[in-house]
């Protein structure tokens, strides 16, 4: 009312406001408060200070007044707790349009607020990533155009450098649209059965030789003849396998050891890559599969920060998880699941274990 007193308030707003033992009157529910003039007084002057012990208070207490005074319509977003919350007060007139007081909506607007901030970080990592390479690119582009770099050495090896960068870009764009794909649910991941060794030895060519020039070891697991067949996208799970390849070898300096391991868990084989690089601190792994995250930017020049949010966006629609170990400075594990055929045979409908069904799984 125009002494600014709170007259009228629902449950839901206590609740909003977190004060959960000040229930502030509702008369909807309660009428007889109404008809008590002395109690629903006292209820009103609490429901006041209990608007005034929020942090913004005394803000909220000025949007009423404004309201009244002015008759204008007043909007603010403020924080209490962990919720954003959206508070709009507006005059409210009787038939002679005079101020009789004013109407205040709260509305809990936290996810759409979360939402909004995940959209402009994005754009924002979008945009460094961009322009990062690209600044590179002209402070090469520039010398070699005004004729300063005069040594052909000097040259080639400028060439070079813009080289690995337009593929750096290029590399980032084509995660950024997998990701993209991959999370508008616009990828359909047919599985059928395969042997694991089948991946293991393909992996085994391609990335003795790539170990070897950086002096490092690459050991696969011994052959096993018994080693269940699997039901999954055999091209997917490869690339799984590369990205987790690829991070051990960048990850791991000269001397160091990389071995993929198999285990079996119930209806899943779990495959491990395991390395004894750098090691990722127990902070960072908690975000490690989140989209741009580089645990350590001055190293991660090379990478996206995208390969483990796509392998575990991969992984998921395939019914599949990947989770991490690892020890600063004594190396790192990625493990994966794949299901064992036989499970998937004999229910190749229902969920499987995880809860996470293949969402867009075509059989
Ligand atoms: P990037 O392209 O930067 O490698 P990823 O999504 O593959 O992106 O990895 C995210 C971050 O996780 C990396 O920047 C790195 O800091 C960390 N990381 C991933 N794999 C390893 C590993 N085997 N050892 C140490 N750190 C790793």
């Amino acid at each position: 009312n125009p002494e600014l007193i709170v007259t009228h308030a629902n449950p839901a707003v206590s609740r909003l406001l977190g004060f959960p033992g000040a229930e502030l009157p509702d008369e909807a529910q309660d009428p007889a408060s109404a008809a008590n003039e002395s109690q629903d007084e006292n209820e009103s002057n609490r429901s006041l200070s209990v608007l005034l012990q929020l942090k913004s208070g005394k803000d909220l207490l000025d949007d009423f007044k404004k309201a009244i005074r002015q008759q204008k319509t007043v909007n603010r977003s403020f924080q209490n707790e962990d919720r954003i919350l959206f508070f709009q007060v507006a005059p409210l007139l009787d038939e002679d349009q005079k101020v009789i007081g004013a109407v205040a909506l709260l509305r809990d607007v936290t996810a759409a607020e979360k939402l909004e901030q995940t959209r402009r970080d994005y754009i924002a990592n979008v945009s460094h990533e961009l322009r990062t390479p690209l600044t590179a690119l002209r402070g090469l582009i520039e010398p070699l155009a005004d004729g300063l770099v005069t040594e052909e050495t000097d040259r080639l090896r400028y060439y070079s450098i813009i080289q690995n960068e337009t593929l750096r870009l290029s590399r980032l764009i084509d995660d950024m649209l997998e990701l993209s794909r991959l999370q508008a649910g616009k990828i359909s991941l047919k599985r059928s059965q395969f042997n694991i060794w089948e991946i293991l030895r393909e992996v085994e060519a391609k990335y003795q030789a790539i170990a070897e020039e950086k002096g490092l070891t690459f050991a696969l697991p011994p052959y096993r003849a018994d080693t269940p067949l699997v039901y999954s996208n055999p091209d997917r799970i490869e690339q799984v396998l590369v990205i987790l390849l690829d991070n051990a070898m960048k990850y791991t300096d000269a001397g160091g050891i990389i071995e993929i391991q198999l285990g079996s868990e119930s209806d899943k084989l779990i495959l491990a890559v395991k390395d004894t690089g750098k090691g990722i601190s127990a902070d960072d792994q908690q975000h490690v599969f989140e989209r741009f995250y580089k645990a350590d930017r001055s190293r991660g020049r090379s990478g996206t920060g995208l390969g483990l949010s796509i392998a575990k966006e991969m992984l998921n629609i395939l019914g599949e998880r990947i989770w991490v170990r690892s020890y600063l400075g004594h190396g790192s594990t990625f493990y994966f699941s794949i299901s064992k055929l036989q499970s998937s045979r004999m229910a190749p409908n229902t969920q499987e274990q995880g809860g996470q069904g293949p969402r867009n799984a075509v059989d």
